[in-house]
């Protein structure tokens, strides 16, 4: 019986180490713009073309349920170069850097290391600008 409760304690740490974050999971930092689902990688996203610059999906169902209503659902996924403020027309081929656990895409080759010169104010930046953009019902409850 002592054996099989090793075995069952072996199996549940198991389980648990498979269960447990050991590495911070590849992610792209982008949201599918349909589902609102975490894109992991963008070189295996599902992306299409619309105004000038490449939205990606978290799958192919999403990029017909896009297809539908375009206009709609582009706003949802707008990338910001954190230096410049510009918009990103291919994340999925821009510069990038992460900075505590948060993907970056840069405009240009220009921006990036000015980005790594001082990425504290730089995400900051950016994440007070998508703040007032999400967050505008909570507003009057952070004080
Ligand atoms: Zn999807
Ligand atoms: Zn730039």
């Amino acid at each position: 019986m002592r054996a099989l409760g090793t075995i069952l304690l072996v199996a549940l740490f198991a389980v648990t180490a498979l269960a447990a974050p050991q590495k911070p999971v590849a992610n792209s930092g982008l949201t599918c713009p349909v589902s609102g689902e975490a894109i992991k990688s963008l070189k295996k996203a599902p992306s299409v073309q619309y105004e000038g610059r490449s939205i990606y999906f978290c799958c192919k169902k999403c990029v017909g349920e896009f297809n539908t209503n375009p206009a709609k659902y582009a706003p949802k996924q707008v990338v910001r170069c954190p230096v410049s403020g510009e918009v990103v027309k291919d994340p999925g081929k821009a510069q990038t850097a992460s900075y505590k656990g948060r993907s970056y895409y840069f405009c240009c080759a220009k921006c990036k290391p000015e980005f790594s010169k001082n990425p504290e104010k730089y995400a900051k930046a950016q994440g007070k600008a998508q703040g007032n953009r999400s967050g505008m019902q909570h507003e009057e409850h952070s004080h």
